[in-house]
């Protein structure tokens, strides 16, 4: 296993125009870490990828597996596996074979092929399938016998691109678990590339959040979700999204953020007001996750920091989404499934005032 290291790696594709699709990333993947980059399609997390498997030339910067830089070295020597959404498997070989065949490619002897290609089997449940094609196989175990010819391999580094976003929702939920167990089984190096947030934040030791080919942050899934640094984090990961408000911090009998429509107006205390002290007088976006919105029926003798209409309620079960205006502004609210009030029902939204995001509507950076 091996450390994976990018300094300022840049990818730039020649074209009639030439095109940045990855500007500069800097990112240290320590030995056995899992390594999620995640982010909007075209983002540059397939590029990213491709660069470190050396699929793709590195335009700038430097890439090194362990303690060698690799920018020269050909794909065949950089001692990784890749999986792929398609899994590229072999249509007219066996499930034997088509784990086996990297290693007869390498020439090790019949009964080290023999011996590895069983233990993988065996990780994977695939022992019952092995003289089958890939025809013959569902979804779950085309994609199981693509992960299955990368361990057979014992590489360095194991990398991933979109590897079950052809599987139907039940089936990716259990390779996900799969995947993991994996993880912590081999002790691997892994790199897993995702638009998935959900996949993400269950996957990754650590996510890098990509947009536009630039990192916009680097954390552990918690610490992403908690203190997002800029707005495009915030509103990427949790879903349903962030409610952001656009507005203004006033001095108007204390320090309180109003909407620009009035609708929505929260007086700040404490450490809050405190962080935010400076701005006074300055436009502001205030994000609020929508677990954290409690919901009143007006009338009863509580604080309200925005009253709205109820435009659509959404049961899911467990929980119900509830999506309200007030005035111009649209909030959405995570409550227990007791409550559930009508469309066109006027109510009272309360936000948690430990968990308020501000971000700078100019640089779209997080305050505080
Ligand atoms: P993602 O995997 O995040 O969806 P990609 O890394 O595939 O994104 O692509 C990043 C950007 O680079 C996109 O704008 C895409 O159109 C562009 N791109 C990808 N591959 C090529 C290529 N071979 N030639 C030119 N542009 C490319
Ligand atoms: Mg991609």
């Amino acid at each position: 296993m091996a450390r994976v290291t990018l300094e300022k790696v840049r990818k730039i594709y020649d074209g009639q125009r030439p095109h940045v699709a990855v500007h500069g990333v800097d990112l240290e993947i320590a030995d056995g870490e899992f390594v999620v980059l995640v982010g909007p399609s075209g983002c540059g997390k397939s590029t990213t990828l491709r660069m470190i498997a050396g699929l793709e030339s590195i335009s700038d910067g430097r890439l090194s597996i362990g303690d060698r830089v690799v920018n020269q070295v050909p794909a065949k020597e950089r001692d990784i596996a890749m999986v792929f959404q398609n899994y590229a498997l072999y249509p007219h070989m066996t499930v034997f074979e088509n784990m086996a065949f990297a290693l007869k490619m390498r020439r090790l002897p019949k009964g080290e092929i023999e011996k590895r290609v069983k233990e993988a089997a065996q990780i994977l449940g695939l022992q019952g399938v092995l003289d089958r094609t890939p025809r013959q196989l569902s979804g779950g175990q085309r994609q199981r016998v693509a992960v299955g010819r990368a361990i057979v391999r014992k590489p360095q580094v194991f990398l991933f691109d979109e590897p079950l976003s052809n599987l139907d929702a039940k089936l990716r939920v259990q390779m996900r678990r799969e995947i993991s167990r994996l993880h912590q089984q081999l002790g691997a190096t892994m790199v897993y590339v995702t638009h998935d947030q959900v996949e993400a934040m269950t996957l990754g030791d650590r996510i890098v959040v990509l947009n536009e080919g630039k990192v916009q942050q680097i954390d552990t899934p918690l610490a992403l979700y908690d203190r997002p640094k800029n707005k495009f984090v915030a509103g990427f990961i949790g879903s349903p999204a962030m409610n952001f408000i656009d507005g203004n911090l006033l001095n108007d009998d204390g320090l309180r953020f109003r909407s620009k429509s009035g609708g929505v107006d929260v007086p700040l205390s404490g450490n809050t007001a405190r962080a935010l002290a400076g701005r006074a007088g300055t436009p502001l976006i205030l994000g609020v996750r929508p677990e954290d919105v409690r919901v009143w029926s007006v009338g009863e003798d509580k604080a309200v920091d925005a009253r709205a209409r109820i435009d659509l309620v959404e049961p899911m079960g467990n929980e119900i989404f509830l999506h309200g205006s007030a005035d111009a502004d649209e909030l959405t609210a995570r409550v227990a499934p007791q409550t559930l009030p009508a469309v066109g029902e006027d109510v009272a939204f309360l936000f948690d005032r430990a968990k308020l995001h501000f971000f700078d509507p100019e640089s779209q950076e997080r305050i505080g």
